[in-house]
């Protein structure tokens, strides 16, 4: 991949009709071009940082736009590395500098005692010190499906992977750091990622269900000078080592269906853009839900490798609010209306579930508890 301001800013937007939010939000400033020519402005003191840091804001990191990309361009990294600089100067725009404030206060961008809630609604054996596997569910599900994260942990452990834990120590912060990352703030980042570098280097293996996160330890921590030892994995593709148990666990919830009498669900994967485009991963998410179905999942966008974005990534749904939804309203497909969307990032859910009609919309570890919980106590 490359990364080169110019080539954008020259370009004859050849990705325009690939972005979900020049697209869906209809803002010729949204192009990987405008945001380019943006920046080369703002440095040659031609536009103030302000206006640029705005524009920088418009992106999801979806990278749609790579496919049409005769240069193979990175753009979110181009981006990051803009908002990184215009943060230097003080340029952030209010909603991301809203956002930072409340990692601030609360260590979250969602204003929760992490520890708190996953304590409040987890089991004693959840937490277990010399775990060797950690199951880092990431703030957001915390925040938005705290239940999930618990009926997670019981699907790991009737799978036979007991030695998985929740982060057990109590003064361990309980986010990443990505919101950060997104905004342009490398030195909070590099503050987060040193704060917990040791702590996930102590494990043997790191499992989260949110691609946020994975992308973020992945890439960003050794972009801030942190390099991360554990095997770092999407929940979906720890499941498939238990893949044999996670067959017979499926066949029991199959036969609860269809003892109960109850409609088959047409299931539906949504190939998540930080999952399967950024870090390449998304196919575990379809082989788990084949495992525990037998069915062969449909597809929310044309393909897997053409999907689309619902318009929250890198937190741009709290970041431009406004702008996410109405990527998320462009990003329908035609759904059966019994469909159980299945989407390989937690972040995802609220958007797409805002435009999907009356189908369940569900992450992979919601997909979990939804069909495994009438077998897993
Ligand atoms: S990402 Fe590629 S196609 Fe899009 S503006 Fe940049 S150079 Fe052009
Ligand atoms: S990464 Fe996605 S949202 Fe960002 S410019 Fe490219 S296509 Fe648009």
């Amino acid at each position: 991949m490359s990364s080169d301001p110019q080539l954008c800013s020259l370009c004859p937007k050849m990705c325009r009709f690939a972005c979900p939010v020049a697209e869906g939000s209809a803002d010729e400033g949204a192009t990987p071009t405008a945001m380019m020519q943006a920046w080369e402005l703002a440095k040659d003191g031609q536009l103030p940082w302000e206006d640029a840091a705005e524009a920088f804001s418009k992106c999801t990191g979806c990278e749609a736009c790579r496919a049409p990309c005769e240069y193979d361009q990175d753009v979110p990294a181009m981006l990051y590395a803009a908002r990184a600089e215009a943060w230097e100067k003080g340029a952030v725009p209010a909603q991301s500098r809203a956002m930072q404030q409340r990692y601030l206060d609360s260590g979250t961008p969602f204003c929760i005692d992490n520890d708190a809630v996953l304590r409040e609604h987890c089991a004693p054996e959840d937490f277990q010190r010399k775990g060797r596997v950690l199951y880092w569910p990431g703030c957001r599900s915390v925040a938005e499906q705290p239940s999930t994260v618990a009926a997670t942990m019981r699907v790991l452990r009737a799978l036979g992977a007991d030695h998985v834990s929740l982060p057990a120590r109590k003064d361990l912060p309980g986010c990443c750091g990505a919101p950060l990352r997104a905004v342009g703030d490398q030195t909070g980042l590099q503050v987060a990622a040193a704060g917990l570098q040791q702590y996930f280097n102590r494990q043997r293996t790191w499992v989260s269900p949110d691609p946020g996160c994975l992308h973020t330890v992945r890439e960003g921590y050794p972009g801030a000078g942190t390099e991360i030892n554990a095997e770092v994995l999407h929940l979906a593709e720890y499941l498939l080592f238990f893949e044999q148990r996670l067959r017979e666990l499926g066949k029991q919830a199959c036969a609860v269906v269809e003892s109960g009498g109850e409609p088959w669900p047409a299931f539906v994967v949504h190939d998540a853009c930080a999952l399967s485009r950024r870090l390449g991963r998304g196919e575990p998410v379809r082989r788990v839900v084949e495992a525990l179905t037998g069915v062969e999942p449909g597809c929310w966008g044309a393909s897997p490798d053409r999907t689309q974005c619902c318009g929250a990534g890198d937190f741009h749904d709290l970041r431009r609010p406004e702008a996410a939804a109405r990527v998320a309203a462009s990003a329908r497909p035609d759904l059966p209306a019994d469909a159980w969307v299945i989407t390989g990032d937690p972040g995802c859910r609220a958007s797409l579930e805002a435009t999907a009609g009356g189908a369940r919309v569900m992450d992979v570890a919601g997909f979990l508890e939804a069909w495994l919980g009438p077998v897993v106590a």
